[in-house]
């Protein structure tokens, strides 16, 4: 089968190779072709390394030889936009073929380009598969498996000897990469170090299955570690009818980390089960538990919620990797507006108050509250205690205090204990009900300043949200200060994202049809991001600040509607126009802000 990445440009050390291949025939293949306006759907005919014949059913005259053009490939699942050079036109009855030149636009070669070691994304099980000693002394890292090869990040790739070494322990082709040596150094030590000191046989030892309990002790070791590399925030184990997968969720999407055998699989779940205080006999109810892992002594840990789930092939397990530390956490990074910055920023020099960020579940406003406490703390000296459910990073110098039903701790017991220990600033996980709400506003009226977050899709929903709970209005004017609703969305991959117009139907769907003809960008896919063409998450924000004449509406019970009207009045940025705002600047892609939109 032939795969989309086959197409690109991304191996450019087979280019001369591939040059000789000859055309093939696909079949499911369909192409939209970026016209003005228009967006036009063909069939892929046939392909070679770097052309493309393309069938439309219907006659065409806006191609001229010569023109530049953006095309998106699509087939079996997968999407890649390309760049190309029209060469030739040919109109048969109702129909037009073409034939498309494809340009490297990305053109990063390993013999040209310096690779920015600091901007790759590190694929795990890649770079685990040579030993921490080697990888360390010879300054390597295979960093990612593409189309067959394995690229390995080096300081020096003239030692041809140690490549082939290289080549005999991952199995395939290596490609290397030059890098800054002392870049590619801090890496290496982030990406090897803790095998080395503490655990060399974990990620480096080659599974060789004599014990079951030690091969599952190791599959366990591995699979942390390489969700803790990848920066995985959950791992999903699911159990099959012939083998077991696990997938890792990186920046809110599901990739493929490994297939194991069911026995092994069968091994790993009791390991897991085990650490994470479960009775491993019971595997009919669902369960749940925790613990808490050390990668090395003194070093860095996480912590990880499990649940379990009987499923049809045996048990399916989800953990959540929890407690991470964040000090590279910043509002900047997390892609707030200068002005927005601006508002959380005042918000933060006040003495009481109230500060809610909002969203659905993955809309990243717990990262939000954290760097919005990390900034706090830069600028004063204050007494901050949180109680969240579940502590989902951890700072230094706070309190942190967890929920914990089954010892009745809930948000509105811990809060009101809480209060017994004179905090400047409070922080409460989630608002879920009333009685918590009501202690929230009051200890926000009485000298406190307090951050929490509410389950609600736009900053006017808090409001109405509040009010439906029970708050009294004239309570949440008075007490509410600013309000942040938040999404999370794809960043687009900065080296090889493709300009492409907007479609009219495109802006039609996001309520702007003026945008139509508008640049906008396309992910294609690079060495940086993994040929995935994206690499992290952007977040979005619609900030209501409260002033007086806010705080006067809402007392007076004004609706969400009235609230929204109110809020398009005075120009505040919605979601939306937020979204369009970076969908503009090139920062995300229209699939990622038409995919958000709908579920407003
Ligand atoms: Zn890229």
């Amino acid at each position: 089968m032939v795969t989309v990445s086959n197409v690109g440009s991304y191996d450019a050390t087979k280019q001369e190779n591939k040059r000789e291949e000859v055309r093939e025939e696909l079949s499911g293949w369909s192409a939209i072709l970026f016209v003005d306006k228009m967006h036009l759907t063909g069939t892929v005919d046939n392909k070679s390394f770097n052309g493309l014949g393309v069938n439309l059913a219907f006659p065409v005259d806006d191609f001229k030889q010569d023109m530049d053009i953006t095309i998106s490939l699509k087939a079996h699942n997968n999407q890649l936009t390309l760049q190309g050079t029209v060469r030739w036109v040919k109109t048969v009855d109702d129909s037009t073929e073409l034939g498309i030149q494809l340009i490297d636009h990305v053109n990063l070669s390993p013999s040209t380009h310096q690779l920015d070691v600091t901007k790759i994304s590190i694929d795990p099980t890649c770079a685990l598969k040579i030993p921490a000693q080697i990888a360390l002394r010879r300054h390597f890292l295979p960093f990612v498996e593409f189309n067959g090869s394995v690229h390995l990040a080096c300081a020096d790739t003239s030692n041809q000897m140690a490549l082939k070494a290289v080549e005999r322990m991952v199995k395939a082709p290596v490609i290397p990469w030059t890098v800054d040596p002392d870049a590619l150094k801090t890496i290496l030590n982030d990406v090897y170090g803790d095998v080395v000191t503490t655990a060399p046989q974990t990620a480096v030892k080659k599974i060789t299955a004599q014990d079951d309990g030690e091969e599952a002790t190791q599959a366990g070791e591995e699979l942390l570690y390489a969700a803790y590399l990848r920066g995985a925030s959950d791992i999903h184990l699911d159990p099959g009818y012939k083998n077991s997968r696990i997938r890792f969720r990186v920046d809110g999407q599901l990739e493929m980390y490994k297939e194991l055998s069911n026995s092994l699989y069968h091994e790993l779940s009791s390991r897991l089960k085990v650490m994470a205080g479960l009775d491993i006999s019971e595997r009919r109810m669902p369960q749940d538990g925790r613990f808490s892992h050390q990668f090395v002594e003194g070093g860095r840990r996480i912590d990880v919620r499990v649940a379990t789930l009987p499923t049809k092939y045996g048990e399916r397990i989800t953990m959540r990797l929890l407690a991470v530390q964040t000090d590279s956490l910043t509002l900047d990074k997390l892609g707030f507006e200068p002005d927005g910055k601006l508002l959380v920023e005042n918000f933060l020099t006040r003495i009481q108050g109230m500060m809610i960020l909002t969203g659905p579940t993955g809309s990243g406003k717990t990262t939000t509250l954290y760097a919005s406490i990390r900034l706090l703390l830069e600028e004063r000296s204050v007494n901050i205690i949180t109680i969240e459910d579940p502590i989902e990073y951890e700072i230094d110098s706070i309190a942190q205090c967890e929920v914990d039903s089954a010892s009745k701790v809930t948000f509105a017991s811990a809060l009101r204990s809480i209060l017994r220990h004179d905090p400047d600033v409070v922080m409460i996980g989630e608002i879920r009900d009333k009685e918590t709400a009501d202690i929230a506003i009051k200890a926000s009226l009485t000298g406190h300043m307090v951050l929490g977050t509410l389950h609600t899709n736009s900053a006017a929903a808090t409001i109405t949200r509040l009010i439906d709970m029970g708050v009294e209005p004239y309570m949440v004017a008075a007490a509410l200060r600013l309000v942040v609703a938040q999404r999370l969305l794809r960043r687009l991959c900065s080296a090889c994202k493709i300009p492409r117009p907007l479609s009219e139907k495109e802006a039609f769907t996001l309520l702007n049809p003026k945008l139509a003809g508008r640049t906008v960008y396309e992910p294609s896919g690079c060495i940086y991001c993994s040929g995935k063409g994206y690499s992290g998450r952007i977040g979005l924000y619609e900030m209501l600040s409260i002033s007086t004449e806010w705080a006067r509406d809402i007392a007076e019970g004004m609706g969400e509607g009235e609230l929204l009207a109110k809020m398009k009045e005075a120009e505040i940025h919605s979601l939306l126009e937020n979204a369009i705002k970076k969908l503009l600047d090139g920062d995300t892609s229209v699939f990622e802000v038409i995919q958000i939109a709908s579920s407003w």
